[in-house]
């Protein structure tokens, strides 16, 4: 039998090394960018028709093409960014596989008119499906214009696959978002069906994300910044409060290329577990510098993916970074009370009938008298307004306590009410107050807070669960007839492996075996009409995916067992409930948010009470 190994023409190996390169519009303009910016443009102009079906043509002004280049680049492996096999290891450019043009020529109508800075005049080449169709002399600028018309004209099978062009043109702007984040010098004009879509002018990195983003997104940005050995990372994570439900604000890029890494993003998200919802996604723009050398861009067609040979290690600083940059801006307030004034809020006894207010009168007050006294005067403390809208600035003011500044006036009548002085004593040490059975009215030096009792009770909760040199374990309620309860095996073995950590929360439970186990305590407050299945649901989460490391199964069961323990709203609290209530909470790491991210509490600073009533 004869030999049936053939090579493929380069027409076919073209058009099959394009199904890897260009999938869809999208992947063209994300390479037709990525050449710009090798060639060291400033400038950037990418019109797209029909969403890239009927036209996608990018111009820009880098170092453009010899007349040969401008037909050599067309070719399989036709590349002036690599020459030997080492320069593999030491990769700087976006493009390097020399596929692009030729798998781009392959599909397509391509016409290429370029020009070099050195060139009097420049040059055009046609190019239809592989086919050369001619080169000539034009007269054009400097840099080079590529304009690729009906693309997948004959793969009516990849034409037939693209979809709406409402999708094609989402994917076109993720790709052109990709290059216009990572540089912000460069000047990009985006049109699309002869509308502008972006003009982006030159700028740092916050300036670029606000013009693609909008005005309002300069105050979410945290700025991170890390330099180690192994790795530089710079750029901005989104404050927490602003995570949101869906992803599409998530971008890592590694020198200069965008990169999609779950791993890495899994380092981010950790971070800020537990100050936002669990079906958030925090927005991030992370940048990383590491040394060609220790990366590997050349395992995927499209180059978005990445090997780092040291990939842990970096995993952990990215942990870390992002979680100092949020400690930073931290929304942790610190109270004190020892130098807090106490709240005015007048305490009625649960028995006590309420008594009309008694209004006293100054008979001689003359409101138009010119006083030659001191004037009694409501001076609120004029504090800059923080620059940065976190917690911890709100509180490390070191104004007096407003309480202070305000001269109240003296009593009119020279004889003060004695009720209200025995009251002004019980005030003395209160630290909150509440209203609707649901909310507590605290005060700090610079605002007045507003608490939910419900989700700062969580957090509490949680934290004391979470806290392993916890001396004191929370106590118990011990139950007149001990419960015995049994479960499956699978289960009891869950159960006997946590029974210690069971014991911090409140419960008092001995391993009889072959399943058996007796409730001798229950936690206070724990109100449910059967252990067994709490237990079973708490068992249950334990096994769920993702929960395989200790860690994150202790705190998954801390936050069930703050959710289901916690002060609910509507239960009227007493007064010492109140106070350790608040004193807790503001002794708490992240005081501010539950332990699923829902706000704890609402700060109006004097600030903003001034301004609204105008002081
Ligand atoms: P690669 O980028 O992997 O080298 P491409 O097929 O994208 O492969 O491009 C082939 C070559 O064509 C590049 O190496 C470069 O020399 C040249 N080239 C492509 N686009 C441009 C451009 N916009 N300006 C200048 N040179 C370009
Ligand atoms: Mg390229």
């Amino acid at each position: 039998m004869s030999d049936i190994i053939r090579l493929l023409p380069d027409s076919v190996a073209n058009q099959i090394a394009a199904g890897e390169v260009v999938q869809r519009p999208a992947s063209a303009v994300k390479e037709l960018l990525e050449n710009t910016i090798d060639a060291g443009a400033t400038e950037i102009k990418l019109i797209i028709k029909d969403s890239g079906k009927l036209l996608i043509q990018v111009t820009d002004n880098g170092c453009g093409m010899s007349e040969r280049d401008a037909r050599m680049c067309f070719e399989r492996h036709a590349t002036s960014k690599i020459q030997k096999a080492d320069d593999l290891l030491a990769i700087r450019t976006m493009g390097f596989r020399g596929e692009a043009l030729a798998s781009i020529a392959s599909i397509a109508h391509v016409e290429l008119k370029t020009k070099r800075h050195e060139d009097e005049i420049g040059t055009a080449v046609l190019i239809e499906g592989t086919e050369f169709k001619g080169q000539s002399a034009v007269n054009c600028p400097n840099g080079t214009t590529v304009s690729v018309k009906n693309l997948f004209f004959n793969v009516p099978a990849r034409r037939n696959f693209l979809k709406s062009n409402t999708l094609e043109l989402k994917y076109i702007i993720e790709a052109f978002f990709r290059v216009a984040l990572v540089n912000p010098d460069i000047v990009f004009t985006f049109f699309n069906q002869d509308k502008t879509l972006f003009h982006l002018p030159s700028g740092n990195l916050k300036q670029r994300i606000v013009n693609l983003y909008g005005a309002y997104y300069a105050n979410r940005l945290i700025p991170v910044e890390q330099q180690s050995a192994l790795i530089n990372i710079s750029g901005f994570i989104g404050k927490p409060e602003f995570a949101k439900k869906s992803r599409g604000e998530q971008y890592f890029f590694t020198n200069g290329r965008f990169m999609k890494s779950p791993y890495l993003h899994h380092a981010v998200e950790g971070a800020f577990r537990e100050l936002i919802p669990d079906d958030s996604v925090p927005s991030y723009f992370l940048y990383m510098e590491v040394d060609p050398q220790t990366i590997d861009v050349n395992i995927h067609p499209t180059k978005t993916e990445i090997n780092f040979q040291d990939i842990k290690s970096i995993y952990a600083i990215i942990h870390a970074s992002v979680k100092q940059a949020i400690g930073k801006f931290s929304l942790a307030p610190t109270l004190d009370f020892e130098t807090e004034q106490s709240m005015n809020f007048p305490v009625i006894p649960d028995n006590q009938p309420i008594k009309q207010p008694v209004i006293t009168v100054n008979p001689d007050y003359n409101p138009f008298e010119k006083k030659t006294q001191p004037q009694t005067s409501f001076t609120f403390p004029q504090k800059p307004s923080p620059s940065i809208q976190g917690w911890r600035e709100l509180y490390t003011t070191q104004e007096p306590p407003l309480a202070e500044i305000i001269e109240f006036p003296a009593p009119l009548n020279g004889s003060p009410d004695e009720s209200i002085e025995n009251m002004g004593d019980a005030i003395g040490r209160k630290k909150g107050c509440q209203i609707q059975n649901s909310f507590i009215i605290t005060q700090s030096q610079s605002g007045i807070i507003i608490i939910d009792q419900q989700n700062a009770h969580e957090r509490v909760l949680y934290e004391r669960f979470m806290d392993e040199n916890e001396d004191e374990m929370i106590p118990g309620q011990r139950q007149l007839i001990p419960q015995t309860i049994t479960l499956s095996p699978g289960d009891a073995q869950v159960l006997s492996e946590w029974t210690t950590y069971f014991k911090n929360l409140g419960f008092d439970i001995d391993d009889f075996g072959k399943g058996s186990f007796v409730i001798h305590a229950i936690p206070m407050n724990f109100e449910t009409p059967d252990i067994r299945l709490f237990i079973e649901s708490i068992l249950e989460s334990l096994k769920l995916p993702g929960t395989e490391q200790k860690t994150d199964q202790s705190r998954l069961l801390a936050k069930t067992m703050a959710k289901k323990l916690s002060i609910k709203r509507g239960k009227k609290l007493h007064q010492e409930e109140i106070d350790s209530l608040v004193e807790n909470l503001f002794s708490c790491k992240v005081p501010g948010l539950s332990p699923d991210g829902k706000s704890t509490m609402w700060i109006i600073s004097y600030d903003e009470l001034n301004t609204k009533f105008k002081f």
